[in-house]
């Protein structure tokens, strides 16, 4: 067989053929590559060849015997024919039932020897003596041959119409032996050296067709762990699997790494600051950084002093206090006589982040403006702002992604930050990132994804955390109702007012539909003036016109407004200390990571903060688990691992990962550790080697990897 098994057809393995070929296409098996790499979801024991006599009733249990009878039986209601097969060892008889496969007696001749395996079953006629439906069957032969479908750990494969499991196991027995000494393994020898994982072709041997005598119990602390081999097997865990799962990750991040180490070797802006302008901030606020805030700071400083383009994430729970880092870090850029902007997701959270810095900024004397689609329509205005920005006159802009779409151009833009960088794609960055010649990049986001998945969702990006909340805040308190408990949380609202504090009430739609009976935010918003005739209550949702928006935001921000209704359009960003109790009405329509933000609207203050889940039924599981977790934890950390737990890594991501080879046998979140560990290994290896020239295997399959999905190696 031809070396490039990644080019080499199945078709032409022995028993596939054009017909099967399809087949195997549906299950995404075009090559003999992709045939070693189809692992089994699961595997079953057939190994332990147990006497008849001592069977046990509903255990998967194999035994050999001689076959006595083979008959086709005409049962007696309906034209169902039943194919029953009697073996015996000398300690007892086994019977084999085939439904409506009479065909079936053709392959068993009287006095051969059999093996069978299945779950045994009680006869129920005879009261004793076993059976087994649709048993697993293998004749012993003389010539040696290995038993495929008994007398093992046999894989058991995900297949599709017209393709058995058992053809497909043999394809697949057949497809191993062939081929196994054509792999060649790619992963450097001393990188498996170091962390004991075996070779390629053992491996892919091992995770189909496990030999579990010869298999290491587990690659750490067997005195603990009580499992059977096959259990290891089962969960994923066996060496053998977590070195296939280590290649798929070792080409992930070293395709990571080789984006990076790209970026870093690029010429870009050496910010000489000196700090005045950060100082002077200082002064001017109320607050001293946390010790999280300034560590975060100095490695964004040490970044934007290097000759190089920053690419850093700046990872944060909600109120954090990213906010005053990005300007810190924008004032650094506009002191070097560079241009900086902040772009974020909504035009509310535009807004809001002009307004709390316009006045710092402008007392500064510097110029700041803001840009969203629809804020300054006037035209002239808009022009003027067009003018300011690519004059250089305007130092700070603050916008969403109509800076992209509106093609503004810039003096010279040495620094973009953006904000909640969840909400935006790669794509989104780069472009941003093109306004300017090698600025400086630092995205910012409050979506806490557990750190393994940072690492491979940014993995082309520096990293930094705030892991600390500004002194004095205290963790909101959360608890969940239901629709007859709604008067205690009216009751708790109009205290809370009382004393001075604003509410926000959240609903999952605008205006009612037909279709759904999801309460509204407009009939809440009735039904609560109604309750409340004394108190200012004032409605926002994103179909409003932007000054609206802007209008009654302000208004809540200063106080003006007692209960601020509302869809998910505060869920990112808004900062309103004085804001207190946050009642989500229809908690059980919101996904994990969205109820965290939204929750995070509130405690931004001193004083003690409430959340209110109302829950209406029909609650699901999952939403009862989600809700649960929201009641019993505050760290977002915690929630995003929770959550990716209930979601899946596809789901949670969502369209997010475009651009990102899909992983197929390994999991980020069971295989963390081997994530980090494959991670080193590819940083370290593109530190010395960035086109792998020394290793050209290596980098073909790193290329065909990602290819389709990023160019890496580029000319030169
Ligand atoms: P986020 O990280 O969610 O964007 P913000 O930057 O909006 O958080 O900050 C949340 C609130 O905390 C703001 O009101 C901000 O002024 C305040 N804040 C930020 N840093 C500190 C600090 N070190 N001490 C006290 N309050 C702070
Ligand atoms: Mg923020």
């Amino acid at each position: 067989m031809g070396k490039n098994l990644s080019e080499f057809p199945i078709q032409y393995i022995k028993g596939v053929g054009p017909h099967r070929a399809k087949l195997l296409n549906n299950l995404g098996i075009t090559t003999v590559e992709d045939a070693l790499y189809y692992l089994p979801y699961r595997y079953e024991d057939r190994k332990n060849i147990k006497k008849i006599s001592s069977l046990g009733y509903g255990q998967l249990e194999t035994v050999i015997g001689k076959v006595i009878s083979a008959e086709v039986i005409k049962l007696r209601k309906g034209s169902l024919k039943l194919f029953e097969l009697t073996v015996s060892d000398g300690s007892g008889l086994l019977k084999g039932k085939w439904f409506n496969q009479p065909f079936m007696k053709k392959n068993f001749k009287i006095g051969q020897e059999v093996i069978l395996s299945g779950i045994v079953k009680r006869n129920p006629y005879l009261g004793a003596g076993f059976e087994v439906d649709n048993p697993e069957y293998e004749f012993p032969t003389d010539d040696g041959d290995a038993f495929i479908h008994t007398a093992r750990i046999v894989p058991v494969y995900r297949t599709t119409a017209g393709l058995s499991v058992r053809q497909l196991r043999t394809i697949m027995f057949n497809l191993l032996n062939t081929c196994i000494g054509d792999i060649s393994d790619p992963v450097p020898e001393e990188i498996l050296e170091r962390h004991k994982l075996p070779g390629l072709n053992e491996s892919i041997m091992n995770s189909h067709f496990p030999d579990i005598e010869s298999c290491p119990k587990s690659s750490s602390g067997s005195s603990i762990s009580r499992e059977t081999g096959i259990d290891i097997f089962n969960r994923r865990a066996s060496i053998y699997q977590k070195r296939l799962s280590f290649n798929e990750l070792f080409m992930f991040e070293l395709g990571l790494s080789v984006l990076k180490k790209g970026k870093d070797i690029e010429r870009g802006i050496a910010f000489n600051s000196d700090g005045v302008l950060v100082g002077r901030l200082h002064d001017m606020l109320p607050f001293r950084l946390t010790g999280a805030q300034q560590r975060v700071f100095e490695d964004i400083l040490h970044d934007m002093k290097r000759p190089h383009p920053m690419n850093r994430l700046l990872q944060g729970d909600v109120g954090c206090g990213k906010t005053i880092i990005a300007i810190m870090a924008m004032l650094v850029a506009v002191e070097c006589g560079y241009q900086s902007v902040l772009m974020v997701p909504t035009e509310i959270l535009a807004e809001q982040h002009y307004i709390n810095i316009h006045k710092i900024i402008e007392d500064m004397g510097l110029n700041i403006c803001l840009l969203t689609g629809s804020s300054n329509t006037l035209r002239v205005t808009r022009d003027a702002l067009r003018r300011g920005i690519a004059s250089g006159e305007i130092n700070i802009v603050i916008g969403t992604h109509a800076l992209i779409q509106e093609g503004i151009e810039f003096k010279n833009l040495g620094l973009v930050i953006i904000d909640e960088q969840h909400r935006f794609g790669v794509m989104q960055r780069s472009l941003m990132r093109k306004k300017g010649v090698n600025p400086d990049v630092l995205v910012m986001t409050a979506t806490p994804i557990p750190r393994t998945l940072s690492m491979t969702l940014y993995g082309d990006l520096d990293y930094s955390v705030i892991d600390e909340l500004p002194p004095e805040r205290r963790p909101v308190i959360t608890s969940l109702f239901n629709e007859r408990q709604k008067d205690y949380i009216y009751k708790a609202i109009s205290d809370e007012i009382k004393k001075g504090r604003q509410v926000y009430i959240v609903y999952p739609i605008i205006e009612e539909t037909e279709k759904s009976n999801l309460k509204s935010a407009i009939i809440g918003k009735e039904a609560l003036e109604k309750m409340f005739p004394g108190l200012k209550i004032s409605l926002i949702h994103g179909k409003m016109r932007p000054q609206d928006k802007e209008g009654i935001m302000a208004t809540f921000k200063s106080g003006g407004i007692d209960i601020l209704v509302s869809t998910t359009v505060i869920e990112v960003g808004v900062d309103v200390p004085n804001a207190s109790m946050m009642l989500i009405v229809h908690a059980e329509r919101f996904g994990l990571a969205q109820l965290h933000q939204l929750r995070g609207r509130v405690g931004r203050g001193i004083s003690q903060s409430y959340c209110f889940l109302l829950a209406y039924e029909p609650v699901g599981e999952d939403a009862r688990r989600r809700l649960g977790i929201m009641v019993k934890s505050h760290d977002g950390f915690r929630i995003a691992e929770e959550d990716l737990a209930i979601r899946g890594p596809g789901e949670f991501f969502g369209t997010r990962q475009a651009g990102m080879p899909d992983l197929k046998i390994a999991d980020i979140i069971r295989d963390a550790r081997l994530l980090e560990i494959a991670r080193r290994e590819a940083f370290d290896l593109i530190d010395k080697d960035a086109g792998l020239k020394a290793l050209p295997g290596l980098k073909r399959i790193v290329e065909q990897f990602w290819k389709g999905k990023i160019e890496l190696f580029k000319t030169g």
